[in-house]
């Protein structure tokens, strides 16, 4: 079809409208490709579309680079953000700007194949509210990463009311109903893939092995995963908190019995002045349990602090391009 498919958007106001989220931190050259590719993708869906894409304060050309994709590709839509404030912001910026009925989010390194679009549209023409792609195995990934992976959802799906699915990532495709919920939570921690859990909806999930990244290197690596999921457990779990009372009670029990040992010794066998080294690791046992928990307590302080301060998530500095025009709707 040689005519963008956003052409058709102003004679078909009632036309069911698709739009396409992609946070960029440093893209410049993945999404001089994938754009283009995207393009012909959503043209033979039909449907009027916009991309939005959201420049993650790169430090490459990706600015100059949408700029000018977004003057010869109509329909895409550049926010350039202030500065770089993370993939979860980036995220949350697209679904806060996109007008689209559907809202596919997806990666800007190729990873997630355009190819998968109409799959995830016929889910969702067939009453899906959610269709999100999952890794089929993560063979690919370093056996230390798999493991923590796993220890992670575990961790942070013990007692929930939700499951966070474990392999799935960012790239799904959402009906508006649920980017109006996804709207409506206020915190400041974007554990992303745990607000898709929390906020339900009708799901479905179709296997998918991401491709690797065309170029450039990812921005996740081993530190910047585990504070990715230590934000996680806090915004999704409260058990840990438990657990240190728990560790608090035992080890006062441990004690007590202890002491009382150590005072009957004394009056039975006239114990004086022995125990150095079991004093000694007592002290260390104890003072290392002690910054443990808190450490656990000071890591949920921490969350309420940033929630507290109501900062903006996002600042845009600039936009480039316009969107799908916003529909006026019944409610
Ligand atoms: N990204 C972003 N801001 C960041 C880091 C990453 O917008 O601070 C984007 C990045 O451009 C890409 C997506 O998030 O489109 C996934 O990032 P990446 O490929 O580095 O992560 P991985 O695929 O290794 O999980
Ligand atoms: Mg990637």
């Amino acid at each position: 079809m040689p005519q963008s498919a956003t052409a058709s958007q102003d004679t078909n106001a009632s036309a069911l409208t698709l739009s396409c989220v992609i946070p960029a931190y440093n893209e410049a050259d993945n999404l001089a490709r994938l754009l283009p590719m995207l393009r012909e993708e959503l043209d033979r869906t039909g449907m009027p579309w916009e991309i939005i894409v959201i420049n993650d304060g790169s430090r490459d050309h990706t600015r100059d680079t949408l700029a000018q994709l977004s003057g010869q590709i109509r329909g895409v839509r550049a926010v350039h953000f202030s500065r770089n404030f993370g993939k979860e912001a980036a995220i949350t910026a697209g679904i806060d700007m996109a007008h689209g009925d559907a809202v596919i989010l997806m990666d800007a390194d190729l990873q997630h194949s355009p190819a998968l679009i109409p799959v995830m549209l016929q889910h969702w023409h067939d009453g899906a509210e959610v269709v999100y792609a999952i890794r089929s195995h993560r063979d690919d990934e370093k056996p230390l990463k798999q493991i923590g992976t796993r220890l992670f959802y575990r961790a942070v799906n013990r007692g929930a009311r939700f499951g966070i699915p474990p392999n799935a990532g960012d790239f799904r495709l959402m009906d508006r109903k649920v980017v109006l919920a996804l709207r409506r939570l206020p915190e400041r921690n974007r554990f992303m893939k745990g607000l898709y859990a929390w906020a339900g909806f009708r799901t479905v999930a179709i296997p998918y092995q991401p491709l690797t990244r065309e170029s450039g290197l990812s921005s996740f690596n081993a530190l910047r995963l585990l504070h990715f999921a230590i934000d996680g457990m806090t915004a999704f779990t409260t058990w840990p908190l438990r657990v240190v009372t728990l560790i608090g009670m035992l080890a006062a029990l441990v004690a007590f019995l202890y002491g009382s040992w150590v005072v009957l010794a004394y009056f039975i066998w006239g114990n004086r002045v022995s125990g150095w080294s079991t004093l000694i690791v007592c002290i260390l046992l104890f003072s290392g349990l002690q910054m443990m928990s808190l450490g656990v307590v000071g890591e949920y302080i921490a969350r309420i602090f940033e929630e507290v301060k109501r900062r903006p998530v996002y600042i845009v500095s600039e936009e480039h391009g316009s969107g799908l025009p916003r529909k006026r709707r019944a409610t």
